[in-house]
């Protein structure tokens, strides 16, 4: 083994842990028995669910200053790497509101309609901060019940009224909550021009204390709306992914059938940022077909394809054109692909391999599934992705879908596969399968619940101080200086056996508890 001089230094230090390379290159893709997803295979260089350690570096640098900066896609960077998965139990637009306000991105799922889904988007799309260019905006032949709609729909009520219903034309009055607090049913039918004192212009007094700021040119029409909670959130929310018109970023996911064309429509017209081709087995000719349409009919929007495990799988979509990768076959954690379908891979080797392959074209890669832990984040982008997208970890937040409910006095939400018969029965997640013409269902996943975690709002936090915790040991202030390391080969990782992996976790307590933040 080559030794290697710290320069000025006392002298040799011999070469110590494995490369990246190094690591996946033994024995590629031998038969692998391991079951249970929690240990390495003594036999092969499959690596379950991410069993290995990195080797700690060099620190110069605190933990905040460790930059999460990475991209997304080839055009759109997060300054969080983090996702939430499009899942019926993780992902609609509070979920995505939270994730793109904390830096990251939720991709909205579709087992839903189209319509349904688009809203979704269009919730998170107007969830906006500052300056407001597009708000709802009516006429004064809207009705009351356009109001209390808009309210539902949009979860706010300030909505300026212009004389067409249009920005750019004259403001002629402010419609907010106080106002048709006092309306009732039979009020729904009436239209605004018609209920008296609704259309006043309140003062600017008023205004300030209702905290929505109407913004008009010289001739009194409506520029832009500005509103003093989206301000706050500004302040707030230093990290949060936005477009060029300062709206929130938002993903969602589609299928590849013909009917997925017209989702597709309705998604652009939401203003969805990336679009992600929902498959557990990517490389198909449906796919490449979808991404040559989406390609043709709207060349700016990103769109990431997958799912995706091997080299070969990659290339065919590269070629086809998509800005980013979903990696990950059977490691979810309610996923039973594997065990079912006797296809997949372990997701460490995934990754790798994938990423290896794709920083070529400039095309990033996304950790898809199996993330259990802060530190499986850490060693996900250490072995090549640029983002993580994660499931059971962001399921039973209070942002998540679903109600909470109780079993054995814990208080839980449910979480179920997209390939769950549960799920699948909804029809639509049945496509991510190939199966929504089968007489007979062959379940990939299984349905669930899991415990409480609380808000987005601290949980993602956590992560984000966890993931430059674990850089700032490797010696990495960035993730592209982590990249870097890994690929030049000064990153150095070591296999775990079993019983390294009982000694790594807590051992020999009676009893302990586990907080973590
Ligand atoms: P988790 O973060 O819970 O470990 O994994 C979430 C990921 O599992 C999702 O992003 C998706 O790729 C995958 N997934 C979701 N539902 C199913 C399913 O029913 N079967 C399989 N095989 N994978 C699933």
């Amino acid at each position: 083994m080559a030794d290697y001089l710290i320069s000025g230094g006392t002298g040799y230090v011999p070469e110590d842990g494995l490369t990246a390379q190094q690591l996946f290159s033994i024995g590629d893709g031998l038969t692998c028995m391991c079951t249970n997803g929690t240990f390495a295979c003594a036999l092969c260089n499959c690596l379950n669910v991410y069993d290995f350690l990195i080797l700690p570096g060099f620190i110069d640098f605190t933990s905040d200053e460790v930059d999460l900066t990475s991209a997304l896609t080839r055009k759109i960077t997060l300054k969080t790497p983090l996702i939430s998965s499009p899942m019926d139990t993780v992902t609609e637009s509070s979920m995505a509101i939270a994730m793109a306000l904390m830096g990251g991105i939720g991709i909205i799922h579709h087992n839903c309609t189209a319509e349904f889904q688009a809203n979704e988007v269009r919730k998170v799309k107007k969830f906006e901060q500052g300056f407001i260019t597009d708000p709802v905006v009516m006429s004064p032949r809207h009705t009351v019940g356009d109001v209390f709609e808009a309210k539902i729909r949009h979860g706010f009520s300030g909505i300026p009224v212009t004389e067409t219903g249009k920005m750019g034309s004259k403001l002629v009055g402010i419609v907010t909550s106080r106002d048709i607090d006092f309306l009732s049913e039979k009020d729904h039918d009436r239209p605004l021009e018609e209920v008296d004192t609704l259309l006043d212009l309140p003062s600017f007094y008023t205004l300030t204390l209702l905290g929505k700021l109407p913004i008009v040119n010289d001739s009194d029409e409506l520029v832009a709306i500005i509103a003093r909670t989206d301000l706050k959130k500004n302040r707030d929310y230093p990290l949060a992914s936005k477009d060029s018109r300062k709206q929130l970023l938002c993903g969602a996911a589609i299928g590849t059938r013909e009917d997925d064309k017209y989702r597709l429509d309705l998604l652009m017209q939401a203003g969805v940022d990336v679009v992600v081709l929902d498959s557990s087995q990517g490389n198909s000719v449906y796919q490449i077909n979808m991404i040559n349409y989406i390609k043709q009919k709207y060349p700016e929007l990103q769109v990431v394809g997958g799912n995706v495990v091997t080299a070969a799988q990659a290339k065919n979509l590269i070629d086809a054109g998509v800005d980013a990768l979903r990696v990950g076959m059977g490691c979810g954690s309610i996923c039973i692909t594997q065990e079912v379908m006797a296809c997949g891979r372990p997701q460490g080797t995934s990754v790798y391999k994938v990423a290896e392959y794709a920083r070529r074209f400039g095309v990033p890669v996304i950790a898809d599934g199996g993330i259990q832990t802060v530190g499986h984040v850490v060693k996900a982008l250490a072995l090549g992705a640029s983002t993580v997208m994660m499931g059971s970890l962001l399921a039973a937040t209070t942002e998540a879908p679903g109600e909470y409910f109780f079993s054995d006095g814990v208080r839980l939400k449910k979480y179920r596969g997209m390939g769950s018969l549960d799920a699948m029965e909804k029809n639509n997640s049945q496509k991510r399968y190939f199966s929504e013409g089968d007489k007979v269902k062959v379940a990939q996943g299984v349905s669930g619940s899991v415990q409480d975690k609380g808000s987005i709002h601290k949980f993602v936090p956590y992560l984000i101080a966890g993931i430059q915790h674990g850089c700032q040991d490797i010696g990495a202030k960035s993730l592209s200086i982590l990249r870097s390391m890994m690929y030049s080969g000064e990153l150095k990782f070591e296999k775990r056996t079993m019983s390294a992996q009982m000694e790594g976790g807590v051992h020999g307590l009676h009893s302990y508890e586990k907080r973590l933040y």
